[in-house]
């Protein structure tokens, strides 16, 4: 008999290794196919492992070692999957940690209507059926100047819709320099595509004039499209087309003039030191007929698509059968309904949507924050070297890719452990710690650390430099 075909004939038998102390502990919290099936599982593993001759011992072939294996993916089960981090990244709208954390009241909100029942489609008045999107739509309206506006599930949505609805079977026009690809392959040749639309390229890589849109436009043509180049820059001999020329073409070829503005701003952020960039209300005003933008962006809402403009043009979206397909959920309603509020009185937006907040931070109070970090860590005696440095802090998520925002970090280099190490030893606690490691050294940023969690935060990094 070969060493392979032993190895084989050791693989214990599912029912021997279920009797195993680990899985008779889990017997009490899970069914017994799911601890059977994590069993087999293992085995198949196995099973794999000794046919490909990867270097395997009688010794992982124990019964009580592949219960244990079996055991620890059960775990999995059982814990939770999604959960709380820490972004000590310096990165404020961090699309891998969930983009705009929520203010207050949209909390609240999202908890009133989730735990019962709500009025979601229910005219309180009339005691007839109602409309899912009137809860926001003045809101909207008011804050866009926009006659009308609709709510969908997320931005990509949004843009899926608007050119779907308005252009299927027809051209549309962008510029070579804003054919846009987001993260998680959103690129606006494949939504075009998606949505039925013939696309039309004009001008340059870097340079677009109203000559090219004019000379693009025949009886086919439905929409001159803008997209906001929200994650990269065009630098140098540049040329784009402001939507307020492209306006009266549109008007002239009865046209829509879209724009797909990515994060909409609804106040002017400029003063904290942000690119000037437009806000949906200046982007109305130009005479763009229809305007999309995200709501876990710059907004710092919920994740959604939010629509304004014409009405006629956001009715015919009301109707077409997408924006069934791409409906908001209640809870996100709720929640955005509640953050869309604050934006009536922008003193009371920038106190309480945590990521304007984070933008208005000031650097002099960050770096009092760090240092108090910086001196927890130096009473612990770790195995590290810790110093306060200048940092930067970024506004992340597919927005203003150029803004740097002034800013304080801690930086640490453990002594026995490798920075990559330590990075993974914070990504295992609870809540997780994600931090950003440069130059060989762990970067502690706090700007989208809330205060709240500097204490825990401490507590994790002492932690994870005092373990062996
Ligand atoms: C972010 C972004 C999108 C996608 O928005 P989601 O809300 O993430 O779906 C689309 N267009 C632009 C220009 C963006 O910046």
């Amino acid at each position: 008999m070969t060493g392979l075909q032993k190895l084989l004939r050791n693989i214990p038998a599912v029912d021997r290794v279920l009797r195993e102390e680990p899985l008779q502990k889990l017997a009490l919290r899970l069914p017994q196919e799911a601890l059977s099936a994590a069993v087999q599982e293992q085995i198949g593993r196995l099973r794999q492992e000794i046919l490909a001759e990867a270097s395997l011992s009688a010794n992982d072939l124990e019964p009580a070692n592949v219960a244990l294996a079996a055991a620890r993916s059960c775990r999995d089960l059982l814990e939770p999957s999604l959960r709380k981090v820490i972004n000590a990244t310096g990165t404020l709208l961090h699309t891998n940690l969930g983009r705009a954390p929520l203010a207050e009241p949209a909390l609240a909100a999202m908890r009133t209507v989730a735990e019962g029942y709500s009025n979601l489609e229910f005219d309180l008045g009339s005691g007839h059926r109602g409309y899912r999107y009137s809860h926001v739509e003045k809101l909207l309206t008011r804050l866009s100047g926009a006659e009308a506006a609709l709510v969908v599930n997320n931005n990509s949505g949004a843009v899926l819709l608007a050119l779907t609805a308005l252009g299927q079977g027809r051209e549309a026009v962008v510029s070579r320099g804003e054919l846009v690809e987001i993260g998680g392959s959103f690129r606006i040749p494949d939504v075009m595509e998606a949505g039925g639309l013939q696309l039309r390229e004009v001008g340059t890589s870097n340079r677009t004039h109203l000559q090219d849109y004019q000379n693009a436009i025949n009886d086919n043509t439905a929409i001159l499209l803008k997209v906001h180049t929200s994650n990269y820059r065009i630098v140098g001999f540049t040329k784009e087309v402001p939507a307020r020329e492209l306006a009266p073409l549109a008007r002239e070829h009865d046209l829509v003039l879209m724009e797909d503005l990515g994060s909409g701003l609804l106040l002017d952020l400029s003063r904290f030191g942000l690119d000037p960039e437009p806000t949906v209300a200046e982007v109305v005003k130009a005479g763009v007929d229809v305007v999309t933008f995200s709501g876990d962006k710059l907004l710092g809402g919920p994740q959604a698509g939010l629509i304004v403009g014409r009405e006629e043009l956001i009715e015919k979206m009301r109707r077409h059968p997408l924006a069934r397909a791409l409906r908001i959920d209640k809870l996100t309603l709720a929640a955005l309904e509640a953050t869309l509020r604050l934006y009536l009185q922008p003193e009371q937006a920038l106190q309480e949507v945590p990521i304007l907040r984070m933008f208005s931070a000031d650097p002099a109070h960050q770096q009092l924050r760090c240092r108090h970090l910086l001196e927890r860590l130096e009473a612990a005696e770790l195995a590290a070297d810790v110093n306060l440095i200048e940092d930067i802090a970024r506004v992340g998520g597919g927005a203003m890719p150029v803004t740097e925002l002034a800013d304080w970090a801690v930086e640490i280099n453990p002594l026995r452990i490798t920075v990559t190490e330590l990075a993974s030893r914070l990504r295992d606690f609870h809540p997780a710690v994600a931090a950003r490691v440069q130059n060989e050294k762990l970067l502690v940023n706090l700007r989208a650390v809330f205060e709240r969690e500097d204490e825990r935060l401490a507590q994790i990094l002492i932690a994870a430099l005092q373990e062996s």
